[in-house]
C-alpha cells in the first residue's frame, strides 16, 4: 500500500484541533481504499477486500456540547463537554471539559453531540418516492405510488443502485439506528443488508411478506407463503445478529389486509422461534380499518386480528396506531408491544392524528418513525416537529387536555424509548459511560434565523437548543454520525 495523497480540505471548526487518532479504515467491496477520514488521508488501497466485520476505531475524544436523555429518567447537559470513546466504540467518559486535559481531543464545538436518532418505521424502496402522493388515503397511495415502485426493488443490482444512497441518506438525517422494510423480493433485501453492513448503520431489516395482495406475479400463489418463511429463514440465518447484533431480522407481513391468518400466524410463529423481531402496520386509516373488518369477521377489532395470530409482544413494532379503541390499547400495554409514531406520515396521507398523551399516559411503548414514503421527510427532527404540532392541533381543536411534550421529551421518544422499544437500551439510545457510541453531531448554528449573530453554548439552555433542532431543523444541520464508535457516510462534516 502506497500513501496516494494527503488532503488539507478539512478545516477544525473555530481552529480546533483535529487529532490523527481520529482515523479508522473503511473497506468497500466495490472501491477498495482505506481513508482516514477526518484528515483526509487518502491511501492506495492495493489491498484485498475485506469482507465481514470491520476492524474497530481507534478510541478518540470529542469535546462538544453533549445533551442526551439518562437511562434513569432525566436528561444531561453539558454547555463544554468531553466524551471519549474507547477502542471497541464504547462510550468510556462523559464529563465536563473544565478542568479536564484536552490534548489530543478532537474540538467540535460549538456542535452539539446527541445520541443517534433511532427511526422505528421505514420502507427503504420507497425513498425515491419520498414527498410524492400528498393527501391520497392509504390503500390508493399503495396502489399507485408504492406497489410499482417496491417491484422494481427486485434484485440485487436493484439493491446495490439504492441501499447505499438510503443508509448514507439515513446517516445524514441523524439516524443511526433504523428498522425498515424492504420489498416482498429476498434477493434485493439481502442485498440492503449487504450495503447496511458496508456503511456501518445500525439496522434491522426484513424482507416484506404478503400472499393475499401481491405484486410479484411471477409466484404461483399457492406456493407464495412456503417460499416467504423459507425465504425469511434464510436471511435470518444469515443477517439476523450479524456484526455483534449491529444487523437484526424483523419477520415482517405487511399489514392484514394483504396477509392471510396463515401468514400472521407463522410469520409470528417464526419471529418467536428465532428470537427475530416482528413488525406491521395496524390502525392507520379508517377505509384500510374497515377493510381488515371485512377480510376478518371473527376479529374483535383489529388489533385482535394480530392477537389470534400470535404477534403481540415486547418484540413486536407496529407502526402508526393511530385509531385504537380502549380495549386495543389496553391489550397492547398488557402485551408489551411497542408502536412506532409516525406523525408526519399520518399528516401527509390524511390518516389522523395519535391521541398520543393518551397512549402515553396508559403505558403504551412509543418511539418514532419516519415511514418514508408514506412520511416525507427521513429526518427524525422533522418527525418530531410534525409531532409536536399534531399534539397542539388536539388541544385546539379536539379538547385534548393532557400534557404536550417538550423538547426534551421528543429527545427522549426519538433516541432512548426508541432504543427501548427495540430492546436496546442497554446498548445505545443515550450518551452515557458503557453504551455504544451511537452519535451524532449536529451545528446549532444552522438553527437560527439569522446566522450572523454570535452562539454561545453557555447561553443557550438544553430545552432551547432541542427546540431549536426541532423546529428550525436544517437539512444539513447533522455534520457527522458514528454508530458504536465508526463514522458514517451522509453527514458532510463540520462547515
Ligand atoms: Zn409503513
Amino acid at each position: 500500500m502506497t500513501l496516494r495523497s494527503v488532503s488539507s480540505d478539512f478545516a477544525a471548526p473555530d481552529g480546533g484541533f483535529i487529532g490523527p487518532s481520529l482515523c479508522w479504515w473503511t473497506i468497500s467491496r466495490a472501491r477498495p481504499m482505506a481513508v482516514c477520514r477526518d484528515i483526509g488521508l487518502h491511501l492506495d488501497a492495493s489491498v484485498p477486500a475485506v469482507t465481514g466485520t470491520l476492524p474497530p476505531g481507534h478510541p478518540f475524544a470529542i469535546r462538544a456540547t453533549v445533551l442526551t436523555p439518562l437511562t434513569a429518567g432525566g436528561s444531561e447537559h453539558l454547555a463544554d463537554g468531553i466524551v471519549e470513546v474507547d477502542a471497541g466504540g464504547r462510550i468510556a467518559g462523559v464529563r465536563e471539559a473544565a478542568g479536564a486535559a484536552t490534548a489530543g481531543v478532537i474540538d467540535l464545538r460549538p456542535l452539539v453531540l446527541l445520541p443517534g436518532m433511532v427511526d422505528l418505521h421505514a420502507h427503504l424502496p420507497q425513498l425515491p418516492n419520498a414527498g410524492l402522493g400528498a393527501g391520497l388515503d392509504l390503500l390508493t397511495w399503495l396502489d399507485r405510488y408504492v406497489f410499482p415502485l417496491e417491484r422494481r426493488f427486485d434484485d440485487a443490482e436493484a439493491a446495490a443502485r439504492l441501499a447505499p444512497a438510503a443508509f448514507r441518506a439515513f446517516a445524514a438525517a441523524g439516524t443511526t439506528t433504523v428498522l425498515a422494510y424492504g420489498a416482498v423480493f429476498k434477493a434485493s433485501t439481502d442485498g440492503a443488508f449487504q450495503a447496511a453492513e458496508a456503511h456501518g448503520i445500525r439496522a434491522i431489516l426484513g424482507k416484506v411478506m404478503m400472499d393475499r395482495i401481491t405484486y410479484d406475479e411471477r409466484i404461483d400463489p399457492a406456493t407464495i407463503l412456503d417460499r416467504s418463511l423459507r425465504e425469511s429463514e434464510e436471511l435470518i440465518a444469515r443477517w439476523h445478529g450479524a456484526d455483534d447484533g449491529r444487523l437484526g431480522y424483523a419477520v415482517t407481513p405487511r399489514f392484514a389486509v394483504s396477509c392471510t391468518a396463515d401468514m400472521l400466524r407463522a410469520s409470528a410463529e417464526l419471529a418467536a422461534r428465532t428470537e427475530t423481531w416482528w413488525q406491521t402496520h395496524v390502525s392507520e386509516d379508517p377505509g384500510e380499518i374497515d377493510e381488515v373488518h371485512r377480510l376478518f369477521p371473527e376479529a374483535r377489532d383489529y388489533v385482535d386480528v394480530y392477537d389470534r395470530a400470535g404477534g403481540l409482544g415486547a418484540r413486536t413494532i407496529l407502526a402508526h396506531a393511530i385509531h385504537l379503541s380502549d380495549r386495543e390499547l389496553a391489550r397492547l400495554v398488557e402485551t408489551g408491544t411497542r408502536i412506532a409514531h409516525c406523525p408526519s406520515s399520518n399528516l401527509f396521507l390524511a390518516s389522523g392524528v395519535m391521541p398520543l398523551a393518551r397512549y402515553l399516559e396508559a403505558g403504551l411503548a412509543i418511539g418514532l418513525g419516519s415511514d418514508v414514503a408514506g412520511g416525507p421527510d427521513l429526518s427524525i427532527f422533522g418527525v418530531m416537529r410534525v409531532g409536536a404540532y399534531s399534539q397542539t392541533v388536539r388541544r385546539v381543536v379536539a379538547d385534548d387536555t393532557e400534557p404536550t411534550l417538550a423538547p426534551l421529551d421528543w429527545l427522549r421518544m426519538g433516541t432512548l424509548d426508541g432504543a427501548r422499544a427495540l430492546g436496546l437500551d442497554e446498548r445505545i439510545g443515550s450518551i452515557e459511560v458503557g453504551k455504544e457510541a451511537d452519535l451524532i453531531a449536529v451545528d446549532p448554528r444552522m438553527t437560527a434565523a439569522m446566522r450572523d449573530l454570535p452562539y454561545d453554548p453557555a447561553e443557550v439552555d438544553a430545552a432551547d437548543v432541542m427546540s431549536r433542532l426541532i423546529f428550525r431543523s436544517h437539512p444539513d444541520m447533522v455534520r457527522r454520525a458514528w454508530v458504536r464508535g465508526r463514522r458514517l457516510e451522509g453527514p458532510p462534516g463540520p462547515a
